[in-house]
């Protein structure tokens, strides 16, 4: 767990005189899941993009697996799975027709009813993507991720938009992805995500990486500062009760 897959070298990327991405550099383990943290705007797609190979920086260096992201893009992408965006599905074919043809883009020999087996939409093989819910859509995504076996797979705020319940099904399929040794790299917005989900995370402002570690020595830290929380935390939040009143199973 302590050899890096992910090296990232004082990264730079300017738009026109402001840098999205401002001489970052930060390390991810084999097999952790690493957050990438900020409000919008901080440069989090930038730095996922260049990673993936579809966006060149100014400067730094971005290594994976060995392999020079920068300079090896499509090498790189046969080592990692990216979650597409909803605009890039086949409105009118089912979800095994869209899995087959991303393994087959990706030259891969892995079953589709497999594939929709480890995000649980196996059930929903022949249903169409404008029939699925939002954390069905989101799973999809996630499907086509795997369909060529990657060492790393990136997720941009994967969680977006969907009900607490779905939420919590996301959470789980991703811990599952790191139970059978994948790395994951995440961007979201959600602190309770990060929390759960990330054994560190970098938080990011304008470019720049203004604190990296465990999500727990994160918060011991502000603690031992002599920081005070406002409000007293409860023993229970309204999200529990929704999930204990309408549990946490999707079917
Ligand atoms: P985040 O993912 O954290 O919301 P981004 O990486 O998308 O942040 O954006 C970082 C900064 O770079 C923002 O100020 C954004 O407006 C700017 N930016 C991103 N992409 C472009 C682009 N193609 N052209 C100009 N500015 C961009």
């Amino acid at each position: 767990m302590n050899q890096s897959i992910v090296i990232v070298n004082n990264l730079s990327k300017k738009y026109n005189s402001v840098y999205a991405v401002n001489n970052i550099s930060f390390k991810v383990k084999k097999g952790e899941i690493f957050g990438l943290l900020g409000p919008n705007g901080a440069g989090k797609t930038t730095t996922v993009e260049i990673l993936e190979g579809l966006i060149r920086p100014d400067d730094g260096e971005a290594i994976i697996n060995d392999i020079d992201a920068i300079k090896n893009t499509k090498k790189i992408r046969s080592i990692i799975g990216i979650q597409l965006q909803q605009n890039a599905f086949f409105e009118n074919l089912n979800l095994y027709e869209i899995v087959d043809i991303y393994s087959k883009l990706y030259s891969s020999n892995n079953d589709p009813n497999k594939i929709l087996e480890k995000v649980e939409l196996a059930s929903k093989k022949n249903a169409s993507y404008n029939e699925l819910s939002g954390g069905q859509k989101q799973r999809l995504a996630i499907a086509i991720a795997l369909v060529n076996d990657p060492l790393v797979i990136f997720l941009d705020e994967p969680t977006t938009g969907l009900d607490p319940k779905a939420r919590r099904n996301l959470w789980d399929l991703i811990k599952n992805l790191k139970e059978n040794g994948k790395t994951i790299l995440l961007t979201t917005h959600y602190m309770e995500e990060a929390e759960e989900l990330c054994d560190r995370v970098a938080i990011i402002e304008n470019g720049e990486i203004i604190a990296l570690n465990s999500p727990e020595k994160l918060i011991s830290n502000l603690i031992s500062s002599g920081f005070k929380a406002q409000k007293k935390i409860n023993e229970a939040t309204l999200d529990d009760v929704f999930l204990n009143l309408t549990g946490k199973n999707l079917n």
